[in-house]
């Protein structure tokens, strides 16, 4: 009977164990900035990728007096190189 307790309170916090581990694994590397969900921006997509920027806003750029929102700073940086080339 004893044995069998010891034996179950073994699996119980073996379980409990392999599950921190598991958590731990999930934990993914955030390198990227967080999404920017209280920004308004005049572009619904990103002009130089064309991503949705509501759903993929990374960063902002004034240009002209307005606000324009792009998925990353890659974008921002190639929007700014040449505006011209995105806006219509
Ligand atoms: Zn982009």
């Amino acid at each position: 009977m004893k044995g069998k307790i010891l034996f179950l309170s073994i699996i119980v916090l073996s379980s409990i164990i392999s599950c921190n581990s598991k958590e731990k694994d999930n934990v993914m590397p955030n390198n990227d900035k967080e999404v920017l969900s209280n920004v308004k921006v005049i572009n619904k997509l990103d002009p130089v990728c064309q991503m949705p920027t509501s759903k993929h806003l990374k960063d902002t750029l004034t240009y002209d007096g307005k606000l324009y929102g792009f998925c990353s700073s890659n974008c921002k940086e190639e929007f700014k190189a040449n505006p011209k080339n995105f806006i219509k």
